[in-house]
């Protein structure tokens, strides 16, 4: 008979529910969970495309020593000798981690605390840095904690959405047909769109604005600067929940409005036009995603728009608010765990004493890290330097998705220990590992995600593990059994998480945002039938927070929010504004004259890996292309779908020419997912130089000064 399974897909920071069947010869099959809250039934292509990319072709599917099979017992002993022995020799720094927000809440417990709290470093960081680091640091500066304010109904609730650095259309596919539908069902609701390229979003914006790169902190500075002359701003709020809000201003307001024009590229009609609809606006969402976070100013541009959000009072009440969008499936379940070199699990700070202390006695631990531990860029620049000596990468492809990729994959090529866990065989990264470690995939692993509005789902496994695979969790667990360290002695990923749980609540009095205490201890069948649930889960002693669902049951919650009565989890409960100014974000000149963008295309995830396997998604953009303008084309001499050469100091890549009045001059666009088994010389980020935020360490993926010529 067939079975139905209720499930989460894997890939954007949506976290639709799927429903996933199996029938009775093995067939799967896909559609969407009409009950989960975040889809309510739909899904994208990407999504509906599930069944296509679960066979076993390529599949690792036992545990590999130098290029030869292994068993489990050998490869892990090798992972535990060679760790160790670096340990020993060069103390704990000398290893890494460098993990993924692929992985499932509960391998990520389980790597965090096996390197904080037991190896004694905190260098384990994630390809979440990539995605949405400067948002957590904006948070964290704005707000005290990394506290997403709002949920998804408030993009139907509100007047005015503003998408700034967010094609929404392509890279939260479900999220964008739930605001068209709102549009669709409610015309007066206005939708801006912030972004150099007219993508597919602003197919339904009433305004578009092609803003120069890295122009938002200038305009989001501009339009505090216009607030503060009008009623717009909400007094009452500033005084009883925030400070600094005249240092901001001061900061926001020594523009003028012709540099305002020049620092955004954009005209006076524009510009008031869009402060006019923000001013008259109260229930105003402001998105934000890549093209905001992805910046050497990103932590500065999130703030700035949380600035504009504090100022009005819009925040944590239905329709408004500002609402970062994560990329990935499980990033904020890795921000939930501290998976992020600067954090510590459960929304706790490595730089606090007191949070150190609390986690080591939770967790019994011999040891604790006391210091950040190193972020993406400069993890793999201690690869190529030699002292980190050992690297264990899980469920992430950074030859192909880190900045200056060509640098990452030379130094993970020299590393004297490289283990890789992975799905797959060959990709441009297990080429190179020592050991390849067999992971589960979807449909095999078993687990929670959080997506983008703080909502808890279960990934649950519907068919069996393939050859030899087996869960990071477990993987992870074994290494640390067999370095002898005690507290990994877990039979399922229920148990993990029930521990996880149990830490956001350990002393916890209502200080830290991230408390899902009322789900710990729960019963194994209950962790079974867990229904997605969205935090703040309060604990009011019934199992069964007011707004979320029976704990085992299937009825979508109604939406939690932070922060409408302030609350903030600074010292003294107050939001901070930020002072921030633009920073110069010219980096073109005579030999590199334009600036390439990178992002995602609708059908494909990441470095390939999975959706390359699925002829139809493949069918929508089958080669890597570059979008540039009809003039920039005629400057260059190419013609639509001829080859271009495009390179910057740190790499080259040929792609097609994709002409198009959608894109602004002077800039070019290239898809960030080929990797060199789809198309050669086509891995963009080659080009990307490894310049990150000051604050964040989150690279520079955008604004990146190249060269374009015929090839
Ligand atoms: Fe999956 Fe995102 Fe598409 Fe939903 S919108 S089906 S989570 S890729």
């Amino acid at each position: 008979m067939a079975v139905e399974t209720k499930t989460t897909c894997p890939y954007c920071g949506v976290g639709c529910g799927v429903i996933a069947r199996v029938d009775d010869d093995g067939a799967v099959s896909v559609k969407g969970d009409p009950d989960h809250p975040a889809n309510l039934g739909r899904l994208c292509s990407k999504g509906s495309a599930l069944a296509e990319t679960i066979d076993l072709d390529g599949r690792l599917l036992h545990p590999e020593i130098d290029g030869r099979r292994a068993g489990w017992d050998e490869a892990l002993d090798r992972v535990v000798q060679r760790f160790s022995a670096v340990i020993t020799e060069h103390g704990p720094d000398a290893v890494a981690f460098y993990v993924s927000g692929q992985l499932l809440t509960e391998d990520y417990y389980v790597a965090n605390k096996l390197m904080k709290g037991f190896i004694g470093s905190a260098n384990i960081d994630t390809n979440s840095r990539l995605c949405m680091s400067s948002s957590v640091a904006g948070h964290r500066r704005a707000f005290g904690s990394d506290t997403v304010p709002g949920c998804y109904e408030d993009l139907e609730l509100a007047d005015l959405v503003v998408l700034t650095g967010s094609n929404l259309a392509w890279c939260h596919p479900v999220l964008y047909q739930r605001l068209a539908a709102a549009k669709a069902a409610r015309p007066g609701m206005k939708v801006v769109v912030i972004d150099p390229r007219r993508t597919m979003t602003a197919d339904i914006a009433d305004l578009h604005l092609a803003i120069r790169p890295d122009g938002d902190v200038a305009l989001f500075n501009g339009l505090l600067a216009h607030l503060a002359k009008t009623t717009a701003i909400d007094e009452n709020y500033l005084a009883a929940h925030t400070e600094g809000f005249g240092e901001a201003f001061a900061a926001a307001s020594g523009m003028s409005f012709p540099e305002l024009m020049d620092r955004t590229g954009l005209g006076a009609s524009e510009l008031r036009q869009f402060f006019g609809l923000f001013e008259r606006t109260e229930k105003t969402v402001t998105c934000y995603s890549q093209g905001v976070n992805q910046s050497s100013s990103g932590t500065d541009k999130v703030n700035a728009i949380l600035n504009c959000h504090l100022a009005t009072g819009r925040i944590g009440r239905p329709g408004m608010g500002p609402f970062s969008l994560t990329g990935q499936p499980n990033a904020m379940g890795g921000r939930e765990v501290g998976g992020l070199a600067n954090m510590l699990a459960a929304h706790m700070a490595i730089e606090n004493a007191e949070d150190r202390d609390r986690v080591q006695r939770f967790w019994g631990s011999p040891t604790i890290a006391d210091r950040p531990g190193l972020k993406a860029v400069d993890l793999f620049e201690a690869v190529a330097e030699g002292s980190i000596k050992a690297l264990w990468i899980m469920a992430t492809n950074p030859v192909v998705s880190m900045p200056d990729a060509d640098a990452v994959e030379a130094a993970i090529k020299a590393c004297p220990f490289v283990v890789v866990s992975d799905v797959l065989k060959t990709t441009d990264t297990a080429r190179h590992a020592h050991v390849l470690l067999p992971s589960l995939g979807w449909g095999e692993k078993d687990g929670t995600v959080t997506n983008s509005e703080r909502r808890i789902s279960r990934q649950r496994s519907v068919l069996p593990a393939p050859g030899e695979a087996r869960a990071d969790w477990w993987q992870l667990s074994e290494v640390a059994r067999r370095m002898d360290f005690s507290g990994f002695d877990y039979r399922s990923p229920a148990e993990v998480f029930d521990e996880h749980a149990a830490l956001s609540a350990f002393e916890n009095d209502g200080s830290r945002d991230f408390d899902i205490g009322d789900y710990a201890g729960l019963d194994r069948e209950i962790y079974e039938t867990l229904a997605p649930f969205q935090w703040p889960a309060p604990l009011n002693g019934s199992k069964a927070p007011a707004s979320n669902p029976p704990l085992g049951g299937t009825k979508p919650d109604s939406a939690r929010r932070f922060f409408a009565n302030g609350g903030f989890y600074h010292p003294g409960g107050r939001a901070r504004f930020v002072a921030v100014t633009p920073a110069e974000t010219d980096r073109t000149n005579a030999e590199y004259p334009f600036t390439l963008n990178t992002g995602r295309i609708r059908d494909q995830w990441h470095t390939m890996t999975r959706t390359g396997k699925s002829a139809r998604l493949s069918s929508h953009i089958a080669e890597p292309y570059a979008e540039l303008h009809p003039r920039d084309a005629i400057d260059i001499g190419v013609g639509n779908a001829g080859l271009i050469e495009i390179a910057s100091p740190h790499g080259k890549a040929i792609v097609r020419a994709l002409i198009t009045q959608r894109q602004a001059r002077g800039n070019i666009f290239v898809p960030m997912h080929w990797n060199d088994q789809f198309a050669a010389k086509a891995r963009v980020d080659a080009l990307v130089p490894p310049l990150t935020d000051k604050f964040s360490g989150q690279p520079a993926s955008k604004n990146v000064a190249v060269s374009a010529r015929p090839f």
